[in-house]
């Protein structure tokens, strides 16, 4: 639905058809951070409709646009979320790559980016959701860098507090976007606002919240979030660097 709205937005006119629906093939890459369904919920619409729908102009051949996450993430979205939709089309079965192309990471020295242009992004783990211990349900942030002219911004995915895990790139960086829920809560598997409060001023003032609840502008317990940089809205475009 952000999408389909999104398309109709002044500067994204290029997600539109002429027949005003989403353009998917004009989304050439997807990179996913974790499995959960806030993150991974429009994968199965576009994936049947760049196969049923369009076409790749250089090819003639269904569209694909490629899919990149650590192997174990790609494993675990094909066989526990996309499969049940996805792995039969007509007549035949299917697997993730009749969809999509995969660029498998590794979270390794060497294997763990991707360039999109002059543009490289490299994965490191978060701190999101535990099975037993840190680390060990697979979750990813993006640090994006422009090697050429020394600018970087960091985005955090899904994580708890873990300031220390990420303060030389959050101090390293132009631009920072980090999950924030706007409670607290035991054991909660977000930072809540109080605790990126606690972040140095100095990455405070350059940086912005996101999957921030829907009460967000709930007029009777004001937000303290103008100690940030703001909150990231939808459908506005953010310049990196
Ligand atoms: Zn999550
Ligand atoms: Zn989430």
């Amino acid at each position: 639905m952000a999408l389909y709205q999104l398309k109709d937005k002044p500067g994204f006119e290029y997600l539109s058809t002429p027949w005003k629906a989403i353009n998917y093939p004009a989304i050439r890459k997807v990179f996913v951070t974790h499995q959960h369904a806030d993150h991974i919920g429009g994968l199965e619409e576009m994936a049947l409709t760049n196969t049923f729908v369009f076409k790749d102009s250089k090819t003639g051949k269904p569209f694909k646009a490629e899919l990149i996450s650590t192997i174990n993430i790609l494993v675990n979205l094909w066989d526990h979320s996309l499969k049940g939709g996805l792995n039969t089309i007509q007549n035949r079965y299917a697997l993730l790559q009749d969809y999509f192309f995969i660029r498998a990471l590794i979270c390794q020295p060497g294997k763990n980016q991707f360039a999109v242009g002059p543009y490289l992004f490299e994965i490191f783990p978060t701190d999101h959701v535990h099975i037993e211990r840190k680390y060990d349900w697979p979750s990813y942030g993006l640090y994006i860098c422009d090697p050429q002219r020394g600018r970087s911004a960091f985005f955090s995915g899904d994580t708890r507090f873990d300031y220390p895990a990420y303060m030389q790139m959050m101090d390293k960086a132009d631009v920072c976007f980090h999950d924030c829920q706007l409670f607290d809560q035991p054991d909660a598997v977000h930072a809540s606002l109080n605790e990126c409060l606690s972040l140095p001023e100095q990455l405070r003032k350059k940086t912005y919240l996101y999957h921030y609840g829907d009460n967000y502008d709930d007029k009777t317990g004001e937000k303290p979030v103008s100690n940030f940089k703001g909150f990231a809205r939808a459908h506005v475009r953010y310049k990196l660097f």
